[in-house]
């Protein structure tokens, strides 16, 4: 027989899906099977305005057959006539792998295919001959086209039974490297249905061996095998199902199975929209975070589905960056089988979903937030600083959907709260949000100026995420309430009045200002007094705009980075130390320079920075121990 030649643009692919070196072959199945539930699809849309066609939607069935090294797919959908297998199989032009060949011309990145309606030649991924027999309904001959990829394919009749198409594919030989034999292996074949194909509409079916007790040997089982048809589909998906009929233990159990998580997830977001774009999603709330979460490895994104068959594993475009965390699926069936991943970026109904999405996701939270605070900061504990790079990332262009979300230690309460509680609680006269960024919440609590503040009623948010500083910085304000980083920056808690009088003591004590100024060095900036610094008698703030828990956090990401360290130290002039220093320049000035290295040292420990030169400071203590 003459073998006739693919068409010329469906050479590329085919030769690409023989020599196939792609990881994740397995998607053959699941395009295969989905070729024959679009074929049933179509059978059964043609009996409804055909009432010929004699099959109701319960008798459309996919049988898997397994024989020695062959896997047969058939179905009873609407079949082929002899035109169409070769329109439909010899031409790249006609199916729907076209989105892919385009893109695969573009690039050579392999690990596209999975993103793809592959379609049919996917089948020459794993096995070297493929044989099509196929029946169209309404005619009485069937077709055999038969191909072992490259040399092309021939065509001639057959017998079919009834309609439909069988499919059946000889698997490549064994290699070292590639057991395409473990395709007939019942345990792997059940779980690409269940990965790929669960829910598609009609039963997979496939004889399977059980195991059970023989008759009369209740006293003594003895075991026997025996061969049953079994569904390996579940059909109806989860999410399709309604909310009231899903019990929390099947959602919990799918969300085990699906995402490989031990743990329960903490919530459980399941919904259907209906509109521009149609669709339905479940999402979770995982309990913790995966051990890779904050590393490149981890894959973010939510699973996305076309009518119950899955089209992507991990669809990034549908989560905006501070809901990374989220897992679950998506199911829309306007999203068609054959979209690539470049044409989803652009693709107008994703866009539609992923904002929707982000919407829920906020609304559940908050709602977890003000209902289940318990749960919340549980849920916290895993991801807060996902929320808080997501607050900050992009200049704050998704600040609306975190800020309330966001949860950070009050001194003052001892507990975590949200901006807003800090603003409700605000005391009478304070004008702003006080925050200080330390190592650990006990740390930061004991600064001088969180003890001014402290007196005055007001609370202060401890700050010990390196990213925490971040977020004032980036949203600039809330609720009108401007932020103020309180070791760093002025209190504004001064009266006209107040300062005034500052400005004159500082006047009256200039000597002793210039004095410490010139016995410190290049390092301190200015000497001057401070206003905030309650019973501290020193205090060090930084002279640069950046804190010094900022200074820390760049010099850790980059240690070679020259980061500007000069510094300007506070005098309580209240205080005994600052007054005893003030004798001792007059009377004994070498003294006078002891003390004020050592309280430039104790405002350096007070600020929790460590010291140029501890074994001075030991040393210079001891002198006054004398
Ligand atoms: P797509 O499914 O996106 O159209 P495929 O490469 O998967 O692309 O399939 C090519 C065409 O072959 C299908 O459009 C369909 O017309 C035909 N075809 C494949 N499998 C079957 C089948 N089991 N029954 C009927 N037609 C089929
Ligand atoms: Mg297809």
């Amino acid at each position: 027989m003459r073998k006739k030649q693919f068409k010329a643009e469906s050479k590329r692919l085919l030769d690409l899906m023989i020599n196939s070196i792609y990881t994740h072959q397995e998607i053959f199945l699941r395009e295969i099977i989905s070729n024959a539930s679009d074929a049933m699809d179509k059978l059964a849309y043609t009996a409804l305005t055909d009432d010929k066609v004699g099959i109701n939607r319960e008798d459309f069935a996919i049988t898997l057959t397994r024989g020695d090294g062959v896997l047969t797919v058939s179905d009873n959908g609407i079949g082929m006539s002899r035109e169409e297998m070769e329109e439909n199989l010899g031409t790249i032009a006609k199916s729907g792998s076209l989105g892919f060949k385009q893109a695969m011309d573009k690039t050579e990145d392999i690990d596209i295919i999975g993103q793809f309606g592959v379609g049919f030649y996917a089948a020459f991924m794993v096995a070297g001959s493929v044989t099509v027999i196929s029946r169209k309904y309404g005619e009485d001959t069937a077709w055999k086209w038969v191909s072992d990829g490259a040399d092309g394919y021939t065509i001639e009749e057959a017998e079919r039974a009834y309609p439909g198409t069988d499919i059946i594919m000889t698997l490549k030989p064994d290699t070292e490297e590639e057991k395409f034999s473990r395709f007939l292996e019942e345990y792997e074949i059940r779980n690409l249905v269940k990965k790929y194909s669960d829910y598609i509409r009609y039963p997979i079916r496939m004889l399977v061996t059980k195991s059970r007790m023989k008759e009369g040997t209740q006293d003594k089982p003895e075991y026997e095998e025996y061969f049953e048809i079994e569904t390996l589909n579940s059909m109806v998906p989860l999410w399709h199902r309604n909310k009231k009929d899903v019990t929390e233990e099947e959602y919990v159990r799918f969300y085990q199975e699906k995402f490989f998580d031990f743990a329960k997830p903490l919530g459980t977001i399941h919904f259907s929209t209906e509109g521009t774009v149609s669709y339905k999603a479940l999402l979770y709330i995982p309990g913790k975070a995966p051990y890779d979460f904050y590393t490149k490895d981890y894959k973010p994104g939510l699973q996305l589905y076309s009518s119950g068959v899955m089209i992507m594993e991990n669809c990034e475009d549908l989560l905006p960056e501070q809901f990374r965390f989220v897992r679950g699926v998506v199911d829309s069936q306007d999203l068609s089988l054959n979209i690539s991943r470049e044409m989803l970026q652009h693709n107008r109904q994703l866009t539609v979903i992923a904002k929707n999405i982000e919407k829920k996701i906020k609304a559940y939270l908050k709602s977890m937030l003000t209902d289940e605070r318990e749960k919340y900061e549980q849920f916290y504990a895993a991801f807060s600083r996902q929320l808080k790079y997501g607050t900050v990332a992009d200049y704050g262009a998704h600040k609306e959907s975190t800020q309330d979300l966001l949860l950070f230690r009050s001194h003052k309460e001892n507990k975590l709260i949200t901006f807003q509680e800090y603003v409700d609680n605000m005391a009478q006269g304070q004008e702003k949000i006080y925050y200080v960024p330390g190592e650990n919440a006990e740390r930061a609590g004991k600064l001088p100026q969180v003890q001014t503040l402290t007196q005055k009623g007001y609370d202060v948010l401890l700050f010990t995420d390196e990213v925490d500083e971040f977020v004032p910085q980036t949203l600039m304000t809330y609720a009108e309430k401007s932020f103020c980083n309180a070791s760093s920056e002025d209190l504004g808690l001064q009266t006209e009045e107040e300062k005034k009088l500052l400005e004159e003591q500082s006047e009256k004590l200039k000597g002793l200002l210039d004095f410490m100024k010139e016995t410190l060095g290049a390092g301190i900036k200015e000497v001057r007094l401070g206003a905030n610094l309650g019973a501290a008698p020193v205090c060090m703030t930084p002279a640069s705009g950046m804190s010094f828990e900022m200074e820390k956090y760049f010099k850790r990401m980059n240690p070679d980075m020259p980061i500007p360290s000069e510094r300007i130290l506070e005098l309580n002039p209240e205080h005994d130390a600052i007054k005893a220093l003030q004798i001792a320049t007059a009377q004994d000035p070498e003294k006078a320079k002891d003390y004020a290295k050592i309280l430039c040292c104790q405002a350096q420990l007070l600020a929790d920075l460590p010291l140029d030169d501890p074994a001075e400071y030991t040393a210079l203590v001891c002198k006054l121990m004398k």
